[in-house]
């Protein structure tokens, strides 16, 4: 990936869609700025501190080429992809660059590389896309002198297919589309879709616990995970993939979620299905976000309802509308008949189906008759199927609008259906306020973006202009605000983000006193030493000893 933002390597920043302009400059009231990322030469790294002795032996255990130290290598892993990470690289601070990069090939030059390092005290970062945007793969060296960051890559095989229990067994640096690409090739789906699905990996999918943008349907990964194998300094745990067991607590759910604190996850056993013959997408319009929240509240809780579903509010569609707009006759008409039916001004909702012909027509006709008495109004599959093409691209905009001096930053959670609204309106306005105080009003905009019987998740996206030279504490006090907000108004402090570093501040409030205290056994018992990714999850385990 670039090193300074989204997109392969050597690829040029996108341009932004000709609405984009006066949009930011007369409604949003963002001054026209230019402010490209730094040349590479000129980010600032610190000398790598690892002793020769110690590369030495690193490079014994996966080969003197599988360790890196070179500026790019170390630049392209000083950081995820959160704002404040793009902020940092794009003025030049490469401080949190690791020591040196190592590739290991297989599960046991990753155990021998955790001994070597647990017996040193070297701190060890688990780098699969390193598309995390919690702080999730920032190299801290916690108490350790030296870090090096383990980037899964050359772990990229499908190792096992189990056709008739319908299981796949990847190692952990298959990426979402190779993981795709090499299911399709023998009839099957994994049906996982994170909008970073381009460059994210298995093993990051199962350690951040993430969902897809069809996983209404397909489940998320913590659902499709069956097995797994965890590479701890304190020796191998073995998940079994039974189908289902009464053997005491799942050990399963220790390790998904586990962002790299207890140990690296060297293979997993996912559960596939078959490719899906037919795949429906749709749009609807709805008179008011909490009009659609309803019909989709309705939807889930009857049984057999879409795979994809997403309902944006009323900022977020008139955004999306305007960046989209062409002018054309088409876009003209469409407008004029919402405008009749009385949703001018409303919200959009996509629904998507796959599967068998017959499920998907019987899902689809049962979805249809409950969001058309809920209140929607059907607008055919033009703005499905443009969704669909469209689902991977919004993250190539956040360079350009960076480069525009725009802040952008997305946050998520998710609450029960009672909860929902107020939720939704807490957040919000506490985002509102605090950009607002500081001078940089915002545009707020959400959406539902995965249901459950009991509750949906909330999708935030916020833009400003950005506090130029204080580009990190605007941030901040907005994050905060949103965090506290999130925790008073019933949500979770992240739906399918992860902790990472960001948000370990609030982990205490969900999980309570006790529950912290466990996870700090299990850190103890698989990683005594501390030296697994010091200060994500949780912080103060990097200082147990
Ligand atoms: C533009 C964009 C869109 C996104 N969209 C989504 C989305 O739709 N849904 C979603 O859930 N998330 C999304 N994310 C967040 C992120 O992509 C996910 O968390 C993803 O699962 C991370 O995968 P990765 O391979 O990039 O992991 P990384 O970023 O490399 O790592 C994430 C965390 O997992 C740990 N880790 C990685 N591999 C291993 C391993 N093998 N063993 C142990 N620990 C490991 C790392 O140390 C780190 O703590 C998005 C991020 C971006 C930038």
């Amino acid at each position: 990936m670039r090193w300074f933002g989204w997109g392969a390597e050597g690829s040029s920043t996108a341009e932004l869609p000709a609405g984009a302009e006066p949009l930011l400059r007369d409604e949003l009231g963002i001054p026209a700025r230019h402010t490209p990322p730094v040349a590479l030469e000129d980010v600032r790294l610190p000398e790598p501190v690892l002793e020769s002795g110690a590369r030495e032996r690193l490079a014994a255990i996966v080969g003197e080429e599988n360790l890196l130290s070179d500026r790019l290598t170390r630049v392209s892993r000083a950081a995820g992809r959160s704002y404040p990470d793009l902020v940092r690289l794009r003025c030049g601070d490469g401080s949190g660059a690791p020591d040196a990069v190592l590739r290991p090939g297989s599960a046991t030059e990753v155990a021998e590389l955790l001994g070597f390092c647990s017996e040193e005290g070297v701190a060890v970062v688990p780098f699969g896309g390193g598309t995390s945007v919690v702080g999730g793969v920032e190299p801290l060296r916690g108490e350790f002198p030296a870090v090096i960051t383990l980037d899964l890559a050359r772990m990229h095989r499908l190792t096992e297919l189990d056709r008739s229990s319908q299981l796949a067994t990847f190692e952990p640096g298959v990426s979402g589309p190779r993981a795709e690409t090499v299911l399709a090739s023998r009839g099957f789906t994994l049906g996982h879709f994170p909008q970073s699905y381009e460059f994210a990996t298995i093993g990051g999918y199962v350690a951040t616990r993430s969902a897809g943008q069809a996983s209404t349907g397909y489940g998320r990964i913590d659902e499709l995970v069956r097995g797994v194998r965890l590479a701890a300094p304190a020796g191998e745990l073995v998940v079994k993939p039974f189908p289902a067991s009464a053997a005491g607590p799942q050990l399963r759910e220790l390790v998904v979620g586990s962002e790299g604190v207890l140990g690296v996850i060297t293979e997993a056993t996912l559960a596939v299905r078959a490719l899906p013959a037919r795949r429906r997408y749709e749009g609807w319009s709805f008179r008011s976000f909490g009009d659609g929240c309803e019909a989709f509240r309705q939807v889930e809780q009857s049984g057999g309802g879409p795979d994809v579903a997403r309902l944006s509010d009323e900022s977020e569609t008139r955004l999306s509308m305007a960046m989209a707009s062409s002018g054309s006759a088409a876009e003209r008409a469409g407008k004029a008949y919402l405008r009749v039916r009385g949703h001018e001004g409303g919200c959009i909702v996509i629904v998507g189906f796959e599967g068998e012909e017959p499920d998907v027509a019987h899902r689809r006709t049962h979805t249809r008759s409950i969001l058309r008495s809920a209140g929607g109004l059907a607008l055919g599959e033009r703005p499905g199927n443009a969704w669909l093409r469209n689902r991977y691209s919004g993250p190539y905009l956040r360079d350009a609008l960076l480069d525009r001096g725009v802040m952008v930053e997305t946050l998520e959670t998710a609450t029960t259906w009672t909860r929902l609204g107020e939720l939704y309106e807490g957040v919000g306005q506490a985002l509102r306020d605090s950009l607002s105080a500081r001078g940089t009003p915002p545009l707020v905009m959400c959406h539902v973006s995965h249901l459950y019987r009991s509750g949906a998740s909330l999708y935030f996206t916020f833009i400003a202009a950005q506090e130029q030279g204080a580009e990190l504490d605007q941030w901040r006090a907005a994050k905060t605000a949103a965090s506290d907000a999130i925790v008073a108004h019933g949500g979770t402090i992240t739906h399918h983000h992860a902790v990472g570093r960001d948000h370990t501040p609030w982990l205490r409030s969900e999980l309570g006193e006790l529950g912290v205290e466990l996870l700090r056994a299990a850190k103890n018992s698989l990683d005594p030493r501390g030296i697994m990714n010091p200060g994500k999850l949780l912080p103060e385990l990097s200082l147990q000893s």
